[in-house]
């Protein structure tokens, strides 16, 4: 690496059970440089979900309270709950030259693409290989209850509606050719002119 780089944003979208989380733990395991925003929820954690690993669960007045304190880079309601990104991360991560993921909606998606703490964010949408499929993964993850369930899966149509908003829209058959296609995008992305804050000061100092 010749010169600095400014870290990226790179944002996944789909209707819930589509595979974002599971795309997101395949990345976050083979790319040394990339870290996860960890969001705020007032959704309940479900079995296994680790309080500040997987989301930061807080109650509804803590999360008025973080609005109120603008706290939030971008926050929406999705599902019925509260899901917003903590600005603080996200600006000290970039600056450091990390790259970031975000497991967000599509309202997220839009506020990110009008944020200027991210240069040129990726956006990349993941769909279902079939309606029944995506039944099959939100039932089989057994996490939430069937109410739960049928809310996302009517909330799917609205979700995949934004799809030609986003930069990349990937089919998640399988898991790792996914985060194969994902990895591509990420290594274009990073070598973007754009990122490249060191370039200037680099050109400068050729001395031709
Ligand atoms: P999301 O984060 O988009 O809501 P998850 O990553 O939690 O979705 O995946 C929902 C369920 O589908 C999980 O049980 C997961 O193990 C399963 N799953 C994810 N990707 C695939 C895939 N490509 N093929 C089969 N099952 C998958
Ligand atoms: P889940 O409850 O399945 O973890 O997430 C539900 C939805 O909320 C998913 O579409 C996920 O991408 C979205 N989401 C999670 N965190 C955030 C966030 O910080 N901001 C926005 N806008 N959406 C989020």
């Amino acid at each position: 690496m010749y010169f600095h780089r400014r870290g990226l944003t790179l944002a996944l979208s789909s209707p819930s059970g589509a595979g974002k989380t599971t795309l997101a733990n395949i990345l976050l395991q083979s790319e040394e440089n990339l870290i996860s925003s960890v969001s705020v929820t007032t959704r309940p954690p479900r079995p296994g979900e680790i309080d500040g690993k997987d989301y930061f669960f807080v109650s509804k007045e803590t999360f008025s309270e973080m609005i109120a304190d603008s706290a939030f880079l971008e926050y929406a309601e999705v599902h019925g709950n509260l899901y917003g990104t903590p600005k603080q991360f996200v600006t000290k991560s970039l600056d450091a030259g990390k790259d970031l993921l975000f497991d967000i909606d599509w309202q997220g998606a839009k506020a990110l693409r009008n944020s200027n703490l991210c240069v040129s964010p990726v956006t990349i949408f993941i769909l279902p290989p079939s309606g029944a499929e995506l039944e099959k993964r939100l039932k089989g993850r057994g996490a939430d209850d069937p109410e739960v369930i049928a809310r996302r899966l009517h909330n799917a149509r609205e979700e995949i509606a934004h799809w030609s908003e986003y930069d990349y829209v990937f089919v998640n058959d399988n898991p790792h050719e996914c985060a194969e296609q994902i990895r591509t995008v990420l290594q274009a992305e990073r070598l973007k002119r754009i990122r490249q804050t060191g370039l200037p000061d680099f050109i400068n100092n050729l001395q031709i």
